[in-house]
């Protein structure tokens, strides 16, 4: 008898798991596990995404046009080379399906954004990893591991769990470094929260040659992760392609007004950013205190370690314990197995209520209380 069988590659993805939302029993939940953005949408942006409501029995424009003018005019882009999508998730499978297949390799870095081995095998390419330095992508690495095969390098800057990033320097000797066919895609979903000089998203090197795409999303600063919508800066030609592999559709019309509507929120945008960086900060001052390290980050979240041995009267201070304190006490974090770093725990930066409800609980913890 015949079996219906996946393409090879298939049966191999680890399916992605979300940051949990809910964690059962009554009571209210701090959700802080998907770096969703703080303050939520601008309120402009719940207004439009409410008025496209109007019109819902109308296809969405299928071009995007007003999101990609818009998005043109605030960062000095050619429109043409602006291809949106359902969250930058949908970017990532599309880049992959296009440009990699059975027989490719995709290459990332050690920590990297667990979408990039799931869009490599879903296009039956083989996804390869390159060793990190201190938690941060290492460029010698990543070109030390490039071979004939390799199609794609997939890098997010700043890194998603680690917080880490490339200097605007370090990014040109990676793409200086790789083989002209390799494309390199830049996932700079975390560049506004950027606050460091020597820290660019990458949209002068996607002008500045043939083989560089520059992902975004609003799912971060601009609190719209419910909308799914993400963008790509491209070459022409990579486009082209895009437009030509993405569905007609892809875009729900809601969500093209809300983009544009928190795009014109600069005031909004610059709230989020400033309350990012200041609560950012508070709470890696307070996990000091307790005796916790935090990677530096740059963006919207915080890698936490915790002690791999017991504490003085014999309690358990790992990670996986400091998160079921955590559950207990209504609060949900990202557990990193699945990162490959089961030391430490990712905390999403919330509003000061849902920070400082954190810090008291871990506090508690490293404490000892209900151990
Ligand atoms: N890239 C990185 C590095 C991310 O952390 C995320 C969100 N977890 C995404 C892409 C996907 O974002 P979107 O909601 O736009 O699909």
């Amino acid at each position: 008898m015949n079996t219906i069988t996946p393409r090879p590659g298939v049966m191999d993805i680890t399916p992605y798991v979300g940051g949990g939302a809910a964690i059962g029993g009554p009571g209210g939940v701090i959700k802080l596990a998907s770096n969703e953005g703080a303050l939520g949408p601008s309120p402009k942006a719940m207004d439009a995404y409410r008025s496209a409501a109007q019109s819902l029995h109308r296809y969405p424009d299928g071009g995007c046009l007003e999101l990609r003018r818009g998005l043109a005019e605030k960062y000095g882009m050619d429109m043409e080379r602006i291809v949106c999508g359902a969250g930058s998730d949908e970017l990532i499978g599309l880049l992959a399906r296009a440009y990699s297949g059975p027989g490719d390799e995709v290459l990332y870095s050690e920590h990297g954004f667990l979408m990039y081995p799931i869009a490599a095998r879903t296009a039956g390419a083989k996804p390869v990893t390159a060793p990190e330095k201190d938690l941060t992508a290492d460029v010698d690495a990543l070109l030390g591991a490039v071979t004939e095969r390799t199609s794609i390098v997939f890098l997010a800057n700043p890194n998603n769990p680690t917080g880490t990033y490339l200097s605007r320097a370090e990014m040109k000797r990676l793409r200086g470094g790789l083989p002209q066919g390799v494309l390199l895609v830049i996932d700079a979903a975390y560049a506004e929260f950027a606050e460091v000089d020597d820290y660019g998203p990458g949209t002068a090197m996607v002008e500045a040659g043939a083989n560089v795409v520059m992902m975004r999303t609003f799912s971060k600063i601009y609190g719209l992760g419910g909308a799914r919508l993400g963008w790509a800066y491209c070459p022409g030609a990579v486009a082209d392609v895009l437009n030509r592999v993405r569905n007609p559709f892809n875009v729900a019309a809601p969500a093209q007004a809300a983009g544009l509507a928190a795009l014109a929120d600069q005031a909004f945008t610059e709230k989020a950013r400033r309350h990012n960086l200041t609560w950012r900060r508070w709470t890696a001052d307070r996990l000091e205190e307790m005796g916790l390290e935090t990677v530096p980050s740059i963006a919207n979240f915080l890698l936490v370690r915790f002690p791999q041995g017991k504490a003085g009267d014999n309690r358990e201070l790992s990670a996986q314990a400091a998160d079921g304190f955590l559950k207990s006490q209504g609060l949900i974090v990202r557990r990193m197995e699945s990162y490959g770093l089961p030391e430490f725990l990712r905390v999403t930066i919330g509003r000061e209520d849902e920070m400082k409800a954190f810090a008291d609980a871990l506090s508690r913890f490293m404490e000892g209380e209900g151990q």
